[in-house]
């Protein structure tokens, strides 16, 4: 199955450096090794972003905001070159999805359907959008007028996971650049070279030079100086409810600046007896838990089933999981691919020992697959017995799910509630009244009613609550997040 999408890992051109001014420049800051995670072998090499090279980077982002004429010219001529540049983007599949399948987690036959052209899409969507926001002429006398403009904010810094490199960056690199703002974008130092092919061919659209820059580096280092930098006017972050506070406490030392947190999540999937179609929504159930190998924000992580259907949705659940093939990310028949790397790998059998340790039990899975150097683990039905085991508590970011029963809706809504975590849910009933009550009790800010996954649509915005942040990407509020209000005053009377 897919085997014409096959290709060799070795011939893959890794482009390496930051990405100012337009173009792929090398510096001579610290290198850091990168490697595949679908064998651990070397892929390629990117310097740690030096303060040095911050400021460069952010200099010439002003420069660009500022010399370039974006953000004042016309909204519409904003829109023609971003959708010049993801028609770039659609050209370049290949090569684009390749980059992207080599050096992440991503197989290669998701990143040809999925990844890039949903990076292509996201950059149309809000190119579309540049010229569709308006401000307000707020309530005043006759002889006043109050307008409430929106502005773009000028340089801003967007900070992304690895888990879908590209869509992580392009859902913010096409709602800033559509508001009219300059944008840095420091990459994860796992999954960094994509990024660097993707900024290339938005200079050929016609992106001015310096206007969208990536500083390359590690979080501490290249990460924590952008968001330190008293010249970033904003930062939004997705990556992990711990960066993201300390990324608030960074962002309030050097500014105070805004922030906008997408962060972790421990999602739970509700289903109800009288959900219809089962064997439909066992496969829905099972991408929750398994797509990207559970490495999702909202992977369905949890799995409260009610009492009486239990037995039956667990048992179709581990068939529907066990029909995956694992491998690496370069072959077309993938469809299960690496866990990030070894590190996480540890991390995640530390968690299932912890949570049977605590009364838990694995119904499925439970184990890593062996592999010549890459990391992988199977898909994996835990049992957490309370809300304190460590299945229950702690996102694995992995093909696990931990299922807990429930006898009515009050219990239902009283296990989906996480003590830290309110990003995302689902619920599965045939009945209207119980997915309204469920969707409107439950402190999360996506649910989904007899769907798990995101809908394909761009529409629709994503963003946590409680520890799993604030702000939203995607959709409408995605862009809004990128512009900030002005009111300008005029007394004609
Ligand atoms: P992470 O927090 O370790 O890293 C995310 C990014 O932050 C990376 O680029 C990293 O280099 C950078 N970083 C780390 N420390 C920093 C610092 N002190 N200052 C500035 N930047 C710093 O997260 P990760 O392991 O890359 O990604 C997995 C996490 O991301 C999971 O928790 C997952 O749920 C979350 N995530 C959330 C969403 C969402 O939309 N809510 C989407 C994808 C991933």
């Amino acid at each position: 199955m897919n085997e014409r999408l096959d290709f060799a890992p070795d011939d893959i051109v890794i482009p390496s450096g930051h990405f100012i001014d337009g173009q792929v420049q090398s510096t001579d800051d610290d290198m850091i090794e990168v490697v595949r995670p679908s064998d651990g072998r070397f892929l390629g090499r990117i310097p740690d972003g030096s303060q040095e090279t911050v400021e460069r980077a952010v200099a010439s982002a002003w420069n660009a905001f500022k010399t370039s004429g974006w953000p004042v010219r016309a909204p519409r001529e904003r829109g023609k070159v971003l959708r010049r540049w993801a028609r770039l983007i659609e050209e370049n599949v290949t090569e684009l999805a390749r980059l992207e399948a080599v050096g992440s987690t991503r197989p290669i036959a998701e990143a040809t359907a999925g990844d890039i052209p949903t990076t292509a899409d996201l950059i149309r969507y809000y190119g579309e959008y540049a010229d569709k926001l308006e401000g307000t002429v707020t309530s005043t006398s006759a002889d006043v007028t109050s307008l409430l403009v929106k502005e773009p904010y000028g340089v801003v810094a967007a900070i992304v996971a690895w888990n879908t490199p590209l869509v992580n960056a392009a859902v913010k690199i096409g709602a800033a650049l559509a508001a009219g703002n300059a944008l840095i974008v420091k990459p994860s130092e796992l999954t960094p070279f994509s990024l660097l092919k993707l900024c290339q061919l938005a200079t050929e659209a016609g992106v001015p030079p310096g206007l969208l820059g990536v500083v390359n580096g590690r979080g501490d280092t290249a990460g924590a100086r952008l968001v330190r930098h008293p010249d970033v006017r904003k930062v939004s972050f997705t990556g992990s409810t711990a960066t993201g506070a300390r990324i608030m406490q960074d962002a309030a030392a050097t500014g105070p600046k805004p922030v906008t947190l997408e962060l972790g999540g421990k999602s739970p999937m509700i289903v109800f007896e009288d959900a219809p179609d089962i064997d439909r929504i066992v496969t829905m159930l099972a991408r929750g838990v398994v797509h990207n190998a559970g490495q999702v924000c909202t992977c369905g992580s949890r799995l409260l089933v009610e009492r009486s259907a239990r037995d039956q949705v667990v048992s179709k659940l581990i068939s529907a999981m066990s029909a995956l093939t694992p491998g690496a990310t370069w072959l077309g028949g993938t469809t299960l691919g690496p866990i990030i790397n070894h590190r996480q790998l540890q991390r995640i059998e530390t968690l299932i020992s912890q949570s049977l340790g605590g009364g838990g039990r694995v119904i499925a899975g439970g184990t890593r697959i062996e592999n010549e150097g890459g990391a992988f683990f199977l898909p994996t039905v835990l049992e957490a017995v309370d809300e304190g085991n460590a299945g229950f508590l702690n996102e694995f970011f992995g093909p696990i799910t931990a299922v807990q029963t429930f006898s009515d809706v009050d219990e239902a809504v009283a296990l989906a509630a996480h003590p830290t975590y309110g990003l995302a849910a689902s619920v599965f009933t045939g009945n209207l009244k119980t997915a309204m009550h469920i969707a409107r009790r439950i402190e999360a800010g996506s649910i989904r009613v007899n769907q798990h996954s995101r809908a394909p649509e761009f529409t629709a915005a994503a963003g946590g609550f409680k520890g799993s942040g604030f702000g939203k990407d995607w959709g409408r509020p995605g862009i809004e997040g990128y512009l900030r209000e002005k009111t300008i005053w005029i007394n004609h009377g």
